[in-house]
């Protein structure tokens, strides 16, 4: 069991697959772009491959697949037809834009949960925020998905004088879709000029959903690990949720594990250490130790952040070379 301090067992990997990606979403992405390095700053197929399967023998159970746009990966498909041999499982997050040449090999890997980002219902604001023209293809890759009877959960960043506006827009959305929307608080990263007066927090995404559904709004379970809080509206096909990593955190449940792009793990989605793991495993070491050893040191909450002020002064990467 790969475990930490405060007895959190970790059970779940997102591994980041490049840093490359088909959007420029605001947020995420800095408005110059990132960096290009080399090819073999980053995992092979099968570094890929071996890191999962160490995780996997150290106790992890679900593997999400994430990036940068994992999909734009040339050997995606590979590597989800290797992963999906392990006894896990095993899910993606995606902007969209490619679900239509994959639902086949999700079909055949057993990938049945697939979040897709999409941060407007509006054609015109959603190519803004992506800075791309992409937003009938990934409204039609969905509804693809809904037909297919995959378990969708689509995720919106909510921003202030952007999106905020579509929160009930989207809760509608769910009313004949059997979709699962999450509204996440907008997050701190490097090179998304973040500004907590841009944010919305769950209390003011709730005050305008409980505004306009009234006692129709229905509180859900939450799973053990889950990092939202989940909701739904009556008679509605679908439900919906509000991460709140930044006014709330679930830390006290967290099992999440990253493994970044280039081969380094982050015990926390805002941690600014990091252990190199694929340099030792190109040098021949053994990776188990490092895995235990950089869970075992990981912070009690938010990788050391405590107060708004400390989120930015936190050093950390953009989220599109973390993994989301
Ligand atoms: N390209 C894929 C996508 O967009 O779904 C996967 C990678 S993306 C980094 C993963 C998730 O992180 C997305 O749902 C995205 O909305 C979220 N994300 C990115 N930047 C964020 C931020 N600053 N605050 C909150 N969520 C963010
Ligand atoms: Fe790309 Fe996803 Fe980041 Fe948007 S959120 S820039 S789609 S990695």
């Amino acid at each position: 069991m790969i475990i930490d301090q405060y007895n959190r067992v970790h059970d779940y990997l997102r591994i980041s697959l490049t840093e490359r990606c088909n959007l420029r979403c605001s947020y995420c992405m800095p408005e110059e772009g990132i960096k290009l390095r080399p090819r073999s700053d980053f995992m092979s197929l099968e570094e890929v491959v071996t890191m999962a399967q160490t995780f996997v023998s150290l106790g992890v159970q679900k593997i999400r697949l994430t990036g940068g746009e994992p999909l734009v990966r040339k050997d995606a498909k590979e590597i989800l037809q290797e992963l999906s041999k392990l006894p896990i499982e095993l899910a993606i997050t995606t902007n969209g834009i490619l679900l239509n040449e994959y639902i086949d090999t999700f079909r055949s890997c057993g990938v049945r949960s697939i979040n897709v980002s999409l941060d407007s219902l509006q054609e015109e604001k959603f190519n803004s925020i992506t800075r791309r023209d992409y937003f009938k293809r990934v409204t039609a890759n969905i509804q693809s998905l809904l037909n297919g009877k995959f378990h969708v959960k689509v995720n919106a960043v909510v921003i202030k004088g952007v999106n905020d506006d579509e929160v009930c827009d989207f809760v509608s959305w769910t009313r004949d879709r059997n979709v699962h929307v999450r509204f996440i608080e907008f997050m701190p990263f490097q090179g998304n000029k973040w500004d907590w007066s841009k944010g919305v927090s769950f209390k003011d995404m709730m005050t305008k959903i409980e505004t306009r559904f009234g006692n129709n709004v229905i509180k859900l379970d939450d799973g053990k690990n889950d990092t939202a809080k989940n909701f739904a509206i009556a008679n509605h096909l679908g439900t919906f949720a509000i991460i709140s990593s930044v006014t709330n955190p679930f830390c006290d449940t967290c099992n999440r594990i990253r493994l970044t792009a280039d081969g380094k793990m982050k015990n926390c989605l805002f941690s600014s250490s990091e252990t190199d793991l694929l340099t030792a495993m190109r040098a021949g070491e053994d990776i188990e130790p490092l895995i235990l050893k950089s869970v075992w040191g990981k912070k009690a909450l938010r990788g050391g952040i405590e107060t708004m002020e400390d989120f930015t002064k936190q050093k950390n990467r953009t989220m599109v070379a973390i993994g989301g």
